[in-house]
C-alpha cells in the first residue's frame, strides 16, 4: 500500500466518485432484468441522448479498448485502413484489438504536433496510394482529449470533417477523456461530436469517476446495425448490465461528469502554473485538459519515485506525464511541487540515475 492517498499516475488510479457509488448502491437493491433490459440502462441511455441533444444509439461495454475496437470494426471491412495519430491509444495501447476485432483492418499512423492529426496529414496518407495493393482508408480515429493532454477545437474538427467527407472517410472519436475536453472547451457536447461529423464516439466514464464501463455512442445510427451481436461475440455484453449503466446515471444527472472533469482540469492548470515557475522544468505541450507533460532532470524523476510519487515517463512522446483526476486535491499539487523544489535544490546535477527499465513505474 502506498503511503500517499493520491498520485499523478493516471486518472484511472482514482476511485469511484460518490454520485456513481450511490447509484451503484441503489441499483443493488432487489432484482432487475439482465443484459441491458433494465431501467438503469434505459435511463443512462436516455441521459446520454439528452446530453448530446440527439437520438443517438447507445451501448455499454466493459472498457475503452472494447469501445474503440468494436466501433472501428463496425465502420470497416477487413481490407480497409484506419488513420490515427501516431501516439493514439488504438495504435499503441490496445494490443492490436482494433485489428483483431475488425479481422485485420490496418491502422495507419499520421504524425502531427501536440498529439493531433491535421486535414493535410490525413489527405497525404490517403493519397499516398490508390491501387488495390494498399489498404483502403475508410475511417479516421481522433482522440479527444488527446494522449498528450491537448484538445481539438470545434473548428479543427470541422476542418477535418470537411476533408474526410471528400475522401470518403468516417470519423470515430476516442473519448476516454471526452468530459475533460468538453469542460476545457466550454462547448456543448454536440458541437464537438455529431455537429462536427463524428459518426461514433467511445464515451469514457472510468477515468472520470465510474468503476467500469464505457459507452459507445452512434450518431450515425446506420452503423449501429447488428452492433449488439458484435458486442456479445466479443464478450462485451454484461449480464448484470445495470452495474455498468447505473454509475452513468449518477454521473450524468446534475452535470456531475462535467464538474468532475472541470475539477481535474483545474488541478492540472494549477500544477502547470506552479511547474512553469521552476526553471529546471520544461513544459512539453499546451495544458488543455487534465494532464501536464513536463521534462525533469532524470535524477529528480527517480528521487520523486523514491518519495513514492507515481507517474509515468513513457506515454506519448516521453517526458513525465502528470495526470490529475476528479479527486486530486490542491494540497497534492502543492506537496508534489514542494518535494520537487526541495529535490532540485538538494540533488547534484550529476547524481547517478538508477539503471534498469525506466518504463516500469516504481
Ligand atoms: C484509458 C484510455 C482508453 C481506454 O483504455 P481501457 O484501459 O481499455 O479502458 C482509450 N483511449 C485513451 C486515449 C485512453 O487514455
Amino acid at each position: 500500500m502506498s503511503k500517499r492517498a493520491r498520485h499523478f499516475g493516471s486518472d484511472n488510479y482514482a476511485g469511484i466518485c460518490p454520485e456513481a457509488w450511490q447509484a451503484l448502491e441503489q441499483a443493488n437493491r432487489g432484482h432487475c432484468a439482465g443484459y441491458g433490459e433494465d431501467v438503469w440502462t434505459q435511463k443512462a441511455s436516455d441521459l446520454i441522448r439528452e446530453v448530446f441533444e440527439t437520438d443517438c444509439e447507445v451501448f455499454f461495454v466493459f472498457n475503452g479498448t472494447a469501445a474503440n475496437s468494436l466501433s472501428l470494426a463496425s465502420m470497416c471491412q477487413s481490407y480497409h485502413s484506419i488513420l490515427c495519430h501516431e501516439t493514439a491509444h488504438v495504435e499503441s495501447d490496445e494490443c492490436g484489438a482494433p485489428e483483431f476485432f475488425s479481422n485485420g483492418t490496418k491502422v495507419l499512423l499520421v504524425a502531427g504536433p501536440n498529439g493531433k492529426v491535421s486535414p493535410d496529414g490525413i489527405e497525404q496518407m490517403v493519397k499516398r496510394r490508390s491501387d488495390v495493393h494498399y489498404p483502403k482508408p475508410r475511417a479516421v480515429s481522433l482522440t479527444q482529449a488527446t494522449e498528450l493532454g491537448t484538445v481539438y477545437t470545434p473548428d479543427e474538427l470541422k476542418a477535418i470533417w470537411s476533408r474526410c467527407r471528400g475522401l470518403g472517410l468516417r470519423i470515430h472519436m476516442d473519448g476516454a477523456r471526452f468530459a475533460n475536453a468538453v469542460a476545457s472547451l466550454d462547448v456543448k457536447p454536440k458541437e464537438i461530436t455529431w455537429q462536427a461529423g463524428v459518426d461514433i464516439l467511445s464515451f469514457g466514464g472510468t477515468k472520470n469517476g465510474t468503476h467500469v464501463g464505457d459507452a459507445v455512442v452512434f450518431f450515425n445510427r446506420e452503423l449501429a446495425r447488428e452492433f449488439e451481436w458484435r458486442c456479445k461475440q466479443a464478450g462485451q455484453l454484461a449480464s448484470k448490465m445495470r452495474f455498468m449503466s447505473a454509475p452513468w446515471v449518477g454521473m450524468l444527472q446534475d452535470g456531475v461528469w462535467l464538474r468532475n472533469a472541470a475539477h481535474a482540469n483545474a488541478m492540472a492548470q494549477l500544477l502547470h502554473d506552479e511547474l512553469s515557475k521552476i526553471p529546471e522544468v520544461k513544459i512539453l505541450f499546451p495544458r488543455q485538459a487534465n494532464a501536464v507533460f513536463a521534462e525533469l532532470p532524470p535524477p529528480i524523476v527517480h528521487a520523486l519515485w523514491r518519495r513514492d510519487w507515481k507517474f509515468y515517463t513513457f506515454i506519448g512522446q516521453g517526458g513525465c506525464r502528470l495526470m490529475c483526476a476528479w479527486d486530486t486535491q490542491e494540497q497534492d499539487v502543492r506537496d508534489f511541487v514542494a518535494d520537487l523544489t526541495q529535490l532540485l535544490r538538494d540533488t547534484p546535477a550529476d547524481a547517478p540515475v538508477p539503471s534498469g527499465n525506466h518504463r516500469v513505474m516504481k
